[in-house]
């Protein structure tokens, strides 16, 4: 079977393979670290995840580099304005060093709470300086860039592929929307790889000048360069990087090193909030501690935004949200019934029945991966083998097997609840808090709880012996 993968740059499904055997060299955009990572930019980050994942169960080493921007990612995604860290700093008046640290601690902290494998490093911008500014002194030399006073612009009309990504031509890009013209650029579509400003608090001193601070962009082309080298096979981030980002780190690194920087340009859409874009000023814009307000499971938030296709829309809602509780609760009790199945409860008589409908599902959910990881084809798979097993067609030997892929195909997935302890100290953990909750009188939480355990399938009884808990069957 061949992974096959939508890749950007050529607007069609390739199959996919690496520069070097076995190995995948993976970069993905991070977040700039000036608050708090939302649920879209979680569907970014789980993409890559689920990317990773799918990548290791076929068997390669993926060295995944994601990077932290600390320093120049200006509003809009310009080159005039404020940084956004600085702007943030200000705003709640602390050091922008503090603030993108503190960000950054958090950012960790909801990818672990997520379930996200650690990437091999999370360079920061701002660690970087040299690196950016011996590309930065590369493309003056070989006449890619141009200086005026402390800036160095890029001049993307001396790279001829540049719009190649995008679709944007370069002489339709004029004083357009995004980008503002400035009469020391020779073309408006010029982007700054350096600029000079006393007043710019996080600020460097080059042969440029005593105080200046690198472009967003060629962050990303110095520390893909640095962590994975000159070529890379995979680069990932959100619909939004196209352009101008990924456009003009192509134009960097391609000039810089007069090799094809990735072959693989892969973008997740937008996730959208209640139908439309996640805007602050309409209070659309939840994170991790929004979801656990609400009562809901981190791990059903995972769920939630990789069950999707990663280049379909996906619109959040609670109700949506509370559909995936449901669904995960089955596929948590799939696990269950396999495991009982193979043990003889529920199984079919002879112990080599199903064993056909078995493999033909494990087939369906890896070529559902296989074709540009359709996750909700290979989801699919697995509810239908929950169909199976609760219609009493597989066998012990089936079961089994069965249950040894399920637990494989968690590796990728990464929600499922596979641990016969841990869902019974999860839930006599809960049941606690319920009885807490009782006792003070606070029915509103121990219905809300019981609710809770109801939704992952779990019913309480209240016996003479205290409360009592069984899956639903
Ligand atoms: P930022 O911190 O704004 O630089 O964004 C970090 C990553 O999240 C980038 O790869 C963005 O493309 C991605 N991203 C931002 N908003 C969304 C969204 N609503 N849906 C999916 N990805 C997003
Ligand atoms: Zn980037």
């Amino acid at each position: 079977m061949v992974f096959t993968v939508y890749n950007s740059l050529t607007r069609q499904k390739e199959p996919f393979q690496s520069l070097q055997a076995g190995t995948v060299r993976m970069y993905n955009c991070g977040p700039t670290v000036y608050g708090r990572a939302h649920i879209g930019n979680m569907r970014a980050y789980l993409f890559a995840d689920t990317l990773r994942r799918w990548l290791e169960y076929r068997g390669y080493a993926v060295q995944q580099v994601m990077n932290i921007t600390d320093v120049g990612h200006i509003q809009a995604d310009a080159d005039e304005g404020e940084d956004k860290i600085e702007a943030q700093a200000k705003k709640e008046n602390k050091d922008p060093w503090a603030i993108s640290r503190g960000w950054t601690e958090l950012f960790f902290k909801d990818l672990q709470a997520l379930g996200v494998r650690p990437a091999m490093i999370y360079p920061k911008a701002s660690d970087h300086i040299p690196e950016m500014l011996e590309m930065i002194d590369g493309l003056l030399a070989k006449g890619y860039a141009y200086q005026v006073d402390g800036d160095v612009y890029y001049e993307v009309g001396r790279f001829p592929a540049y719009g190649r990504l995008s679709g944007n031509k370069v002489e339709e890009l004029d004083a357009g929307a995004r980008i503002e013209v400035r009469e020391e650029k020779r073309h408006p579509a010029d982007f700054a790889l350096w600029k000079s400003d006393p007043r710019h608090l996080m600020k460097w001193k080059s042969r440029f000048g005593e105080h200046g601070f690198p472009g967003w962009h060629i962050e990303c082309s110095a520390m893909s360069r640095k962590h994975l080298g000159n070529r890379i096979d995979i680069h990932t981030g959100g619909e939004d990087n196209i352009f101008p980002h990924h456009e003009c780190e192509i134009a960097q690194t391609e000039a810089f090193t007069g090799q094809p920087f990735a072959n693989f340009w892969m973008h997740c859409k937008f996730l959208q909030v209640d139908g439309g874009k996640m805007s602050k000023s309409l209070g659309y814009v939840w994170n991790l501690d929004d979801i656990r307000a609400r009562g809901f499971d981190i791990r059903a938030l995972r769920y939630c935004l990789i069950r999707g296709h990663y280049r379909a829309p996906l619109n959040f809602t609670w109700e949506i949200l509370k559909e995936s509780v449901s669904a995960l609760s089955n596929l948590d009790d799939l696990v269950v019934r396999l495991r009982n199945a193979s043990r003889g409860m529920g199984a079919s008589a002879s112990a080599e029945d199903g064993l056909e409908e078995v493999s033909d599902l494990i087939a369906e959910f890896e070529s559902g991966m296989d074709d540009d990881l359709n996750t909700p084809r290979a989801l699919a798979a697995l509810f239908q083998l929950r169909t199976a097993v609760l219609e009493g067609r597989l066998g012990v030997s089936a079961a089994a097997a069965a249950l040894q892929f399920v637990l494989k195909a968690n590796s990728v997935l990464g929600v499922i609840r596979t641990e016969e302890a841990n869902l019974a100290a999860e839930v006599e953990a809960l049941i606690a808090a319920r009885q807490e909750a009782r006792k003070r009188k606070d029915f509103k939480e121990s219905d809300r709880i019981r609710d809770t355990l109801l939704a992952q399938g779990i019913v309480l009884e209240d016996t003479p012996q205290g409360v009592v808990w069984k899956q639903k069957g």
